[in-house]
């Protein structure tokens, strides 16, 4: 393994832009840490930390020089890869008929700085929901085709985190081409890297690194055991997903409703929900209609109209789909859970909605019918 200084991130920065790609990395904009394309090492958050907890998210100033020293940003990779908001055709009309224009994939791959466990696995969910089934989405795959991450290990987990009940870890497993464990202390500030890809390699390369310590690669296993062991939230998943079908009925489901504001903004910062409409609009002069694809949620009241009306009309029913599909119905879609863990949907919820919370709420309901569900899904 090497190790690289912080004047090594510039260099890294500067060797994936001059090898094409258009490099995003974490950013402070309106106060709250989003994912942004960046130049270098002044874009980053430096010295500024997070606190989450359900309905609560507020940027600090650390007292340090972490460049990486926050929890999970504000949204994923998600609105880079799969944007809220995207056209999918124009059509113009001409004097003889129509044209069709279809845009054209990205100019630049993407190069990611910051990653985090839970985003790579959040995109592995993405990849095998929007690429791998017999329809693939071709707007997904042109922007994730040469993609190249390169991850950050996470020292301070916040409130809302739980990634460790879901498989996961503070530190990166799987899916990068790069993987940093930052660390600051006596011995200075310094990152441990590790290659996960040729490509990685092919980088490194070309930036400044050293042979890394004994001492350094023992401190970045004590930083992710500390950050392992300050999870801020975790969820039982022994069984989990028989459990959320056997509480079809419980009636938990109404004491959450009585709550959610079914404001949607669990779906739109949750790094693995992929539901969309599609809208037209055409311009005053009649002469060019556009067709988009926008971000849905299953929260929203039309969301399941089909003819003859709306398949989930109130806001257990849809609350239900929700949690029941990200911890349930996932695993016999795709094999996989549709939860990760990043506790975005907890922080982010006006409402202080936590699924955690209410995944302990079911479960203590089937086994005591007796248990109290005015108190046993408040936010732990
Ligand atoms: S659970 Fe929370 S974030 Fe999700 S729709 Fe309800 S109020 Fe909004
Ligand atoms: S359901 Fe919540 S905790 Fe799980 S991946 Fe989505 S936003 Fe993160």
């Amino acid at each position: 393994m090497r190790t690289m200084g912080l004047a090594a991130i510039d260099e890294l920065v500067a060797v994936l832009d001059g090898a094409g790609y258009e490099v995003f990395g974490p950013r402070v904009r309106d106060g709250a840490i989003v994912l942004a394309p960046i130049s270098g090492v002044a874009d980053l958050p430096r010295g500024v930390g997070d606190e989450q907890d359900a309905a609560r998210y507020r940027l600090r100033d650390r007292g340090d020089d972490r460049l990486f020293g926050y929890a999970a940003a504000a949204q994923g990779l998600k609105p880079v890869l799969f944007p809220s908001d995207e056209l999918l055709v124009r059509i113009r009309k001409t004097p003889i008929g129509f044209d069709l224009e279809e845009p054209e994939a990205p100019a630049r791959p993407r190069a990611f700085l910051g990653a985090r466990d839970c985003d790579l696995r959040a995109l592995a969910v993405h990849d095998t929901v929007l690429s791998s089934r017999e329809f693939a989405d071709k707007s997904y795959g042109q922007r994730r085709d040469g993609v190249f991450v390169v991850a950050v290990s996470c020292a301070d987990p916040c409130g809302t985190c739980f990634c460790v009940s879901q498989g996961g870890s503070p530190k990166p497993g799987d899916g990068y081409d790069l993987a940093l464990t930052e660390l600051v202390d006596d011995a200075g500030h310094r990152f441990v890297v590790e290659v996960g890809s040729e490509r990685g390699a092919e980088v490194l390369a070309q930036v400044t690194t050293a042979e890394a310590a004994e001492s350094d690669l023992a401190a970045v296993d004590a930083q992710v055991a500390e950050a392992t062991a300050s999870m801020g939230r975790t969820l039982d998943t022994e069984g989990l997903p028989e459990l959320m079908f056997a509480a079809a009925d419980s009636p938990h489901w109404d004491t959450v409703a009585a709550r959610c504001l079914a404001c949607t903004n669990c779906t739109l910062v949750c790094p693995t929900c992929f539901c969309t409409s599609v809208e037209d609009s055409t311009d005053l002069s009649m002469s060019t209609t556009e067709r988009h694809r926008v971000w849905d949620s299953c929260f929203g009241a039309r969301f399941s109209y089909i003819h003859g009306g709306v398949v989930r009309a109130s806001g257990k029913s849809r609350y239900r789909q929700w949690i029941t599909h990200k911890l349930a119905g996932y695993q016999q879609q795709f094999g996989l859970s549709g939860c990760v863990g990043c506790g975005r949907c907890i922080t982010w919820c006006p409402a202080a909605i936590d699924i955690t919370a209410e995944a302990a709420a079911l479960r203590a309901s089937l086994a005591d019918p007796e248990t109290d569900l005015e108190t046993a899904g408040e936010a732990r």
